[in-house]
């Protein structure tokens, strides 16, 4: 079964759960320690309002403020999580530029994103609040989500929503 393929990659400043929201989505664990300078691509197969998606999702290395967008990043790709930690301001700039710049590569003013706050079981730490992180979505026309890779809270619903913004993409009625 292959079904409909959809391109996805997760970026986002280091250790902000990347690979932790890549496998507990892909395969329904969280692993604590991953070797963060892999890049590996993760395949799911789900199905959506019947109609079967393959889902190839690339886990980055990860980018800084400082990080040319990589080229191999923009083509061939449907739609992109951009991930911050809610205990990392760093993080929250971090990903602002590599959205400025993924916009720049794309050379168009609408791409498919889900902006993900992860990490909200650590809401002691919290360091980035909900509505910063609403008001930053709502100015990409982006999907806003916190998450907890660590407690499975939320990580399915970026997927399906971000296949949602995609197929919107694709019937040409987006931006909302
Ligand atoms: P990456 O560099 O963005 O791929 O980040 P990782 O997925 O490797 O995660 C970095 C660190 O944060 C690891 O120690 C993870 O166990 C931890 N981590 C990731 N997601 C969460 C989360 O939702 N909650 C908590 N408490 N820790 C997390
Ligand atoms: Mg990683």
């Amino acid at each position: 079964m292959k079904g409909r393929t959809r391109n996805l990659a997760i970026m986002g400043y280091r250790s902000v759960g990347k690979s932790s929201l890549s496998i507990q989505f892909t395969e329904g664990q969280f692993v604590d320690s991953y070797d963060p300078t892999i890049e590996r691509t993760f395949t799911k197969h789900t199905r959506i309002n019947n109609v079967d998606y393959e889902i190839k999702l690339v886990d980055t290395a990860g980018q800084d403020e400082y990080s040319i967008f990589p080229a191999q990043y923009s083509m061939d790709y449907h739609g992109y999580v951009l991930v911050y930690s809610i205990t990392s301001q760093k993080s929250f700039e971090v990903i602002k530029i590599i959205y400025d710049k993924l916009v720049d590569v794309m050379g168009k003013p609408y791409v498919p994103v889900v902006l993900v706050g992860n990490k909200t079981d650590l809401h002691q730490e919290r360091a980035v609040s909900f509505e910063e992180g609403k008001r930053t979505a709502e100015s990409w026309k982006a999907v806003f989500l916190e998450t907890s890779a660590k407690q499975n809270e939320s990580v399915d619903e970026i997927f399906l929503q971000l296949l949602q913004l995609v197929e919107k993409e694709s019937n040409g009625s987006n931006p909302p």
